[in-house]
Formats: C-alpha cells, structure tokens, sequence
C-alpha cells in the first residue's frame, strides 16, 4: 500500500452514458468506500477510464499503455499503480447487475497485465440498505 502512487479507476462503459463518475471522484476525494484506506495526507496521481465496453477487452490495450507511458515518461514501475474496479461493475446498483464480465476483466488486469488490483470505489448507502434487504444480490 505504502508504495501506490496512481490510482487507476475503471467504470463500465454502459454506466457511463449517464454518469459522470461524480460519485466515484467524490469517495477518493473523501477517502471513502472502496478508498477508505488510503491515507487522506497522501497526494496520489488518479485517472479515470472506462472498460471500452463489453467485453471489457479494450481495457488490456488502455492499461498497457499507461503501463507503457508511466514507465517511459516517468520511470514508474508497475508497482505504484493500483487499479480499482467501480462499484457499477464490482456490484449490483441502481444501474443494473454487475457486470457480467467481471472475472474476465480481474483475470486480465491481474494475470494478464500482473497489475494491483482492488474492487469497489463508491458505496451507496441506498444500494447498501437494499444489499441487506436482499433486494440487491451483491
Ligand atoms: S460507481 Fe457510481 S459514480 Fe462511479 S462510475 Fe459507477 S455509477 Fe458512476
Ligand atoms: S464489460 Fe462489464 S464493465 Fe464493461 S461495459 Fe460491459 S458490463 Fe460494463
């Protein structure tokens, strides 16, 4: 943890047509959610990026050329990255069902592109009341 200096997260490219992320930004800017044990005094680089859309496989070639451009730019190994699944694709929401793609993408960033991988960003607490009502299923 100590050595993660870029927060990559990933949002599923249907969701976002109608979302801006807002929720997702808001929870890293307030150490919230799924970033909840990231120091808030730490100032960490961030981006956000969708998955390209179904099946997810767009999301190899974006996360290897920051791979790539972190490495050539900055010398950054791949360590201090750390890749973060939204909870729109991690969780069933208001959006719809998780996404169905879910273990192909963790395979990918994990194995594939050997990179940290970590999952949800914003928790609702609707989406959370409705989890533990069963009305939600993950
Ligand atoms: S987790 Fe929420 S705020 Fe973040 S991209 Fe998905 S729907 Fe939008
Ligand atoms: S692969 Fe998953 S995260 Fe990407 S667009 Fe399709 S449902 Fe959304």
């Amino acid at each position: 943890m100590d050595k993660k200096e870029y927060v990559v997260v990933v949002q599923c490219h249907i969701v976002m047509e109608r979302c801006s992320g807002y929720f997702c930004e808001k929870a890293f800017h307030e150490r919230t959610g799924g970033f909840s044990s990231y120091p808030k005094e730490k100032r960490y680089r961030t981006l956000y990026l969708t998955c390209g859309g179904c099946c997810g496989r767009a999301l190899h070639r974006k996360l290897s050329d920051l791979v790539k451009m972190t490495k050539k730019q900055e010398n950054m190994d791949k360590e201090h990255i750390v890749v973060h699944l939204a909870s729109c694709i991690t969780k069933e929401s208001y959006h719809g069902p998780p996404c169905p793609h879910l273990d192909y993408l963790k395979i990918m960033i994990r194995n594939k592109l050997g990179l940290d991988l970590r999952e949800d960003t914003y928790i609702s607490k609707k989406a959370q009341e409705r989890r533990q009502t069963g009305l939600y299923r993950t």
